[in-house]
């Protein structure tokens, strides 16, 4: 169904962080209500759009996607341009993927303009027994590098709607 739809502010966000942390999957289980065990890693840049109800707001939230360029410094600047924020996104049951955030969160930082709100993501929270990354473990990260913090499961829908609804709520109080 294609129509146009009336909105007060539209805003940009954007994902990063490592490799299979989920990044496409819970911009698909946001876009479409949609998982997949198997997400093709497409070339280029690809992004999906809603309109949230936010303090009687309608805010169109783009979400753009890396896809298959996860090494930090391969992000171009570009794909910060124009952010108003962005989804930091660390795998709970990967290592690696939570000692990355700190490159992430810098690049964040060098490439998006200073409004730009952060939000760290800690997904697969689904996979309990897998964890290695305790709660209180991201929740400090993020608080240090004062980013909002959630955990997610985008196998299972677990906070995907609250994490949206979380930035652009952000973003429009700073806005
Ligand atoms: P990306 O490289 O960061 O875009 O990660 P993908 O979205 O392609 O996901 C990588 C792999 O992790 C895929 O096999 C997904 O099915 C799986 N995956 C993504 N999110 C979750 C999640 O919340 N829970 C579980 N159990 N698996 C997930
Ligand atoms: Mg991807």
């Amino acid at each position: 169904m294609e129509f146009e739809e009336h909105f007060d502010y539209p805003f940009k966000a954007i994902l990063i962080g490592n490799s299979a942390v989920g990044k496409t999957n819970i911009l698909s289980r946001f876009h479409k209500n949609e998982f997949s065990l198997n997400t093709q890693t497409t070339i280029g840049v690809e992004f999906g759009s809603r309109i949230l109800e936010i303090k009687g707001k309608k805010i169109q939230l783009k979400v753009w996607d890396t896809a298959g360029q996860e090494i930090f410094r391969s992000i171009t600047q570009s794909y910060y341009r124009g952010s108003n924020g962005a989804f930091i996104v660390y795998d709970i049951t990967n290592e690696d993927s939570f000692n990355e955030l700190e490159n992430w969160i810098v690049e964040f930082q060098k490439n998006a303009q200073e409004s730009a709100v952060p939000m760290i993501i800690g997904n697969k929270c689904d996979l309990e027994k897998d964890r290695k990354i305790p709660k209180e473990k991201g929740e400090k990260f993020a608080k240090k590098n004062k980013a909002l913090f959630m955990e997610t499961s985008a196998k299972d829908g677990t906070n995907i709607e609250e994490v949206f609804q979380m930035l652009a709520t952000e973003i429009l109080n700073v806005f």
